[in-house]
Parts: C-alpha cells; sequence; structure tokens
C-alpha cells in the first residue's frame, strides 16, 4: 500500500470553502494525493503511520507573486530608503546590470536557493517572474531559467523601460520580439502599470500582445499611487492585480463585479480577477498597507504573496505576510491563511489541483511546531514551520 497517514495532528486547517478546523486530526496521503482527512478516532488503515508530535496542520504555501531571478543586492538602496528617501521604480536598473553579468549556472543556483528558502518556509507551489532582463535574449534566459526551478512562470519585460530606449520603441520589443522567444517557457505575462513604469496605452497593448499569444495576464497596479492598473486588469480578464495600495470606489467595484460576470469569465476561462495583497513589500516600502479587509467586505477574492525581490520585499516568508495581513490589515488568522493558499492558486488559475486540504487534491501539507494555526500571528516573527510535504513526500523540515 502506497498510502501514509499523518496522524496525532493537534488541528487541521482545512482552508477550503468550508474553512473546516477539524480537532485531533489525521490526514491520510495516497501517492501524491489527500485521499481522506478526519479525526484521527476514524482514520483509516495505512500503510505507514507518522506521528506528527501534536503539531497543527495547513495547506502549503501558494506564492503567486515573486521576482527570483536575480543577481546583486539592494540593500544600499534599503537603507537610504529607510533614512527618508522615496521609493521610485528607477532601482530595477541596478538588479539588471548585476544579472546580467551572472552566468546561467550562478543564475539558476541562486534562483534555486530562492526556491528552496521558500519551501523551507512552507512554500508548496511558487509563482515567479522575469523582469530584470529587459532585453529580448536576457528575458527569454531568464524565463528559460525560472522554468526550470518553479511552478508557474510569468514575463515581466513590461517591467521597467530601459535606459536610454524610448518607451513606446520599447513597449514594441516587449509585444513582438521579445513575447515570441519566451512564450514557450511561461504561462503568464504582467505589465508594471505606474506613474514612472508603462502608461494605460503601454499597458493595454502589453496586455493584448500577450492575450493574443495565449497567456494568462496579470498586472502590477495601483502601487505608488491611483491609476487605470485595476480597471485594466478587470476589462481584460486578467487573473490578478497585484499591490492594490491605492483603490477608489470604483475600483473596488469593479474587482467585486468580476466574480460576478459569468459571461466574462466563460469568455476568459478565469472565474474573476483576484487582488493580491503585498503587505511584506508595504513594509519595506512604507506604502499603506493594501486594504484587504474592505477588499473582503466587499466580496472581491484576495491573494497574499511575498513579491520576494531585492528592490523592496526580500524575503520569501509567507508567515511573515500571514502574520501581518492579520495583524495590520485587520484580516482573521483564517481569512489570512485562505488568501496565502487558495487566495493564491486562485490567481495562478491551479486552484482545482493545490491550495486546500481536500480529498483529491495534491498533498501538499505544512506542519507548524505549534498546537494551532493561530500561532502564526499570536507568535509574529517566530519561525514555525516544521516539516513540509509537498506531493506526498517530505520536502523540507524534520519529522
Ligand atoms: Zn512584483
Amino acid at each position: 500500500m502506497s498510502t501514509t497517514l499523518i496522524t496525532n495532528l493537534s488541528e487541521a486547517f482545512t482552508a477550503d470553502a468550508e474553512l473546516r478546523v477539524v480537532k485531533d486530526a489525521a490526514i491520510l496521503i495516497d501517492g501524491d494525493k489527500i485521499a481522506w482527512i478526519g479525526p484521527a478516532t476514524e482514520a483509516p488503515r495505512a500503510g505507514k503511520t507518522i506521528d506528527a508530535g501534536h503539531r497543527a496542520a495547513l495547506p502549503g504555501w501558494v506564492d503567486s507573486h515573486s521576482h527570483l531571478v536575480f543577481a546583486g543586492d539592494r540593500s544600499a538602496e534599503f537603507v537610504a530608503r529607510m533614512a527618508g528617501q522615496d521609493y521610485a521604480a528607477g532601482g530595477i536598473a541596478v538588479t539588471t546590470a548585476a544579472t546580467r553579468a551572472a552566468s546561467d549556472y550562478d543564475l539558476t543556483r541562486l534562483v534555486m536557493g530562492r526556491a528552496a528558502e521558500a519551501l523551507a518556509g512552507g512554500t508548496t507551489y511558487l509563482e515567479t517572474k522575469t523582469g530584470y532582463g529587459l532585453g529580448v535574449e536576457e528575458e527569454a534566459r531568464h524565463a528559460r531559467i525560472a522554468s526550470t526551478v518553479v511552478d508557474k512562470v510569468t514575463f515581466l519585460g513590461a517591467h521597467l523601460v530601459p535606459a536610454g530606449m524610448d518607451a513606446q520603441e520599447y513597449t514594441d520589443l516587449v509585444c513582438g520580439e521579445m513575447l515570441e522567444r519566451v512564450a514557450p517557457y511561461v504561462q503568464f505575462a504582467d505589465v508594471f502599470c505606474e506613474r514612472g513604469a508603462f502608461n494605460e496605452a503601454q499597458s493595454r497593448q502589453v496586455l493584448t500582445a500577450a492575450r493574443d499569444a495565449g497567456l494568462g495576464l496579470r498586472v502590477h497596479g495601483n502601487q505608488l499611487g491611483p491609476g487605470p492598473g485595476v480597471q485594466l486588469a478587470v476589462e481584460f480578464g486578467a487573473a490578478s492585480v497585484d499591490h492594490v495600495n491605492y483603490l477608489d470606489e470604483a475600483d473596488v467595484t469593479a474587482l467585486a463585479g468580476s466574480w460576478k460576470d459569468w459571461d466574462a469569465a466563460r469568455r476568459t476561462g478565469v472565474p474573476g480577477t483576484v487582488a493580491t495583497c503585498l503587505p511584506a513589500c508595504d513594509l519595506s516600502t512604507r506604502q499603506p498597507l493594501a486594504p484587504g479587509r474592505e477588499l473582503l467586505d466587499a466580496g472581491v477574492q484576495i491573494a497574499l504573496a511575498s513579491n520576494c525581490n531585492p528592490g523592496t520585499s526580500y524575503t520569501s516568508s509567507m508567515a511573515f505576510c500571514v502574520a501581518t495581513a492579520v495583524l495590520q490589515m485587520h484580516l482573521s488568522i483564517e481569512e489570512a491563511i485562505v488568501a496565502a493558499t487558495y487566495g493564491g492558486a486562485l490567481a495562478l488559475g491551479v486552484q482545482e489541483a493545490v491550495g486546500s486540504l481536500e480529498v483529491g487534491k495534491r498533498a501538499d501539507i505544512q506542519l507548524l511546531n505549534a498546537p494551532s494555526v493561530a500561532h502564526l500571528a499570536y507568535r509574529p516573527g517566530m519561525n514555525l514551520t516544521g516539516p513540509v510535504f509537498r506531493a506526498g513526500v517530505l520536502a523540507a523540515g524534520r519529522l
């Protein structure tokens, strides 16, 4: 029998639609899937049994927004920002130069190291973006390297207009030769729709070209000020719009409406546009936190993601994001965990396969060195991640 029973769980939080907390639980894994979940006293027999030592269990994190393909470091910029300098989109150029200088071997090793860090922190499904290449060859190289390491790759050639290049000329390049070269390695395309990056017309051009190439869409929008990012994302049926710090009422209404627009859902194959909040980035840039509470109250699906990147959020700790969302955004612990698991899966279009503890889903399970999931916010900053199972296999941590 290739079944494994994880038993003696103090509780299991399912993060499914019913938000079940099963006390004194057990989970049966069959191959790479969850086969059963319920009270340990009712557990079926299994080929092998693992004693969880009265730990709590929850789904592995689904981190739907990161930028892991880079070399170098921007701690000097961070220090200057903490001393009062404003964040502007231009710092990306520093990373672009360092990354260009790194060999395939070194860059692959760096991405693998960061993915391993994320896994050790409980992340079992990971998206990452290109966007530090800003040229045809480099973007294609970053997409190829990323595709060998992470689960989903997003093309973000439209991250910044490289120095010395005309914005329209660069947008045309992104939508033409660059997109064509990168497309075999990626599932999504993204555009940084922000003052100092790409304006509405250019963002529209990128989204149209990516849609025509058959890619899923997402938008970096409304991070540094109000803007057209959210409206564009909804109009194009994007899977997510990320950052969402500066929203007006029409933005929130449009996001909520995207989850009720069945015609659009049928046409695009996307159930609605997820608003992805990036609390670690908000703290590191001293921006007002994205209004996660208000979005949830308005009926918007939200995700929490790390935005791990060298400029504005150099952490892949989803537990830190969850604690911040509870303590600062006023989400309940259950809401924050759902946003960091099922919400991320929705943003990546893999909600049928991962993102909750449900029978038939991939056995992506993290155990906490704590008796309840509330400890994630109750003991902020503590490393509570215990053993992490990915596709039914112990992938990080020790039993
Ligand atoms: Zn980002």
